[in-house]
């Protein structure tokens, strides 16, 4: 993608607007669509090469749509997200576009279809920018393990974005796309989104269809927008949400059911989360001061016990790494992506060459673990007992809210880290994900926004997790700490 010279109205930084502020400009002829697409692809040209979070740009394109819209505008047949520009994670399909899943093994792939959230947007006129860096197959809490290099914080350059949604993070960090789609498996939109300091939402499961997201571990998998204003989250999440007869899980959008009558004033932190020795002292620090905030606007805050923090990484990578293992054997050579160069004796050879030529270090790894437990040998140790003790950390969080509306939390327990920091220690890696898989292993929705700023200017942020398909009530406290 080159552009050579871009012009858009330097008065305005579009990157900061809302996008109820950016399409009344647009509705009133003040902007363009186009407009605003030069914009972007100008802090592209900018910023990209650096710091990798677009692994490709789809500039033509864009600007194409951008032309039709701007045609829909001036007659009043726009759809409703009209000029909406946004940036999609490689693991999400767009037909006739790459998606490669971070992965060499899925390298020349193209979609025949879209994923139903790409489309849902695109059916309201938003205008698809490019695809995002992320790790390979989700996997990851860094964007180290893609195999198109590491994603750059753009605060801060010597650091990771986070991941596995990296990618998706600093495209609106750096002011790359309005909002991003990311997935969120255990962590990987919000985890990125507190270290770069912008907003994500990983929505309840099952209130958004899974179809066209290659799938890391089905029962966790879930897909949402992050954003740098809270007010784009809540304007996204109920496009893409709701059943489209492809993934049986989803709820139909009138079946979400009501806003849960309640005072909305009630909220619980864990205690073993907010002492946990892990946690940064800035962090823990900003935590409480956002409780303090809490209480002075009214809410009554309790610190609560959660007898489970120490089963929850282990739930989590016993069940992931299984269903990893199973949904990354269809990656074989013969259907999809990359296929070995290399003479082999037969199929299986093939098979065997092929994976170990194309699967990254990481994910390697996982489908061992995965493999692993669920061996006939370890199948009721490991498997069997993850699965009994993720129903019982779901049936204590939950429990939890039939007395509070909401459990906060810091996103994370320190800020990003510095590139290569824990790569070489993967257990190291994987306790950065404790305040995150909570929401995965139990279904529930939550959100990251931000949180301030360490002694080291890296951003910090705040987790609100809510009851199933309360995503409503838990974005309006959100509004009331941005
Ligand atoms: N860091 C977590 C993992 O590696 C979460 C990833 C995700 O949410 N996709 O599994």
């Amino acid at each position: 993608m080159l552009l050579c010279f871009i012009e858009y109205p330097i008065w305005m930084n579009i990157s900061q607007l809302k996008y109820r502020d950016l399409r009344n400009l647009l509705d009133q002829g003040q902007l363009t669509c186009v407009d605003t697409v030069k914009y972007y692809l100008s802090q592209i040209e900018a910023h990209n090469e650096r710091l990798n979070a677009f692994l490709e740009i789809y500039a033509d394109e864009a600007i194409e749509k951008a032309i039709e819209i701007d045609k829909k505008i001036q007659v009043g047949q726009a759809g409703e997200l009209a000029g909406l520009v946004i940036g999609i994670k490689d693991l999400l399909c767009y037909e006739d576009h790459h998606s490669y899943a971070g992965s060499k093994i899925l390298d020349s792939f193209k979609s025949t279809f879209s994923a139903t959230a790409v489309q849902r947007l695109l059916d309201q006129d938003a205008i698809v920018i490019g695809r995002q860096n992320c790790d390979e197959f989700g996997m990851g809490s860094t964007n180290e393990n893609s195999a198109y290099g590491p994603v750059l914080n753009f605060k801060n350059t010597q650091h990771v974005a986070g991941g596995s949604s990296g990618g998706s993070a600093v495209a609106v960090q750096a002011n790359m796309c309005h909002v991003s789609l990311g997935t969120d498996t255990g962590g990987s939109i919000r985890m990125p989104a507190a270290f770069c300091g912008v907003s994500g939402l990983k929505p309840t499961y099952g209130r958004v269809s899974r179809w066209g997201l290659i799938a890391y571990a089905s029962s966790f998998d879930s897909i949402g927008p992050m954003a740098r204003h809270v007010e784009d989250l809540a304007l996204v999440l109920p496009y893409i949400s709701g059943s489209d007869g492809q993934d049986s899980t989803v709820v139909s959008v009138n079946e979400f059911g009501e806003k849960k009558p309640s005072s909305g004033k009630k909220i619980a932190y864990m205690k073993e989360m907010a002492e946990h020795p892990s946690l940064q002292p800035d962090i823990k620090q900003a935590f409480f001061d956002r409780l303090e905030l809490l209480k002075s606007k009214g809410f009554e805050v309790v610190g609560v016990d959660f007898p489970y923090v120490e089963a929850l990484l282990p739930t989590y990578y016993i069940l992931t790494t299984a269903e990893a293992s199973s949904n990354l054997s269809r990656f074989d050579g013969v259907k999809f992506g990359h296929r070995t160069q290399i003479a082999t004796k037969d199929l299986l050879d093939m098979y065997k060459k092929t994976r170990d030529e194309a699967f990254g270090e990481e994910v390697k790894r996982r489908i061992m673990l995965g493999t692993f437990v669920l061996s006939a040998d370890y199948y009721d140790a490991y498997y069997t007992k993850a699965q009994k003790v993720r129903r019982l950390i779901k049936e204590y969080t939950q429990g939890l809210f039939q007395e509070f509306d909401f459990i906060v939390s810091p996103t994370t327990s320190s800020t990003a880290y510095r590139l290569g920091e824990k790569t070489l220690d993967p257990l190291q890696m994987y306790l950065g994900d404790l305040f995150t898989v909570q929401a995965n292993v139990t279904g529930l929705p939550a959100i990251s926004i931000p949180m301030g700023e360490d002694g080291q200017s890296l951003p910090m942020g705040f987790q609100i997790m809510a009851d199933v398909f309360q995503e409503e009530s838990m974005l309006d406290l959100a509004l009331e700490l941005v």
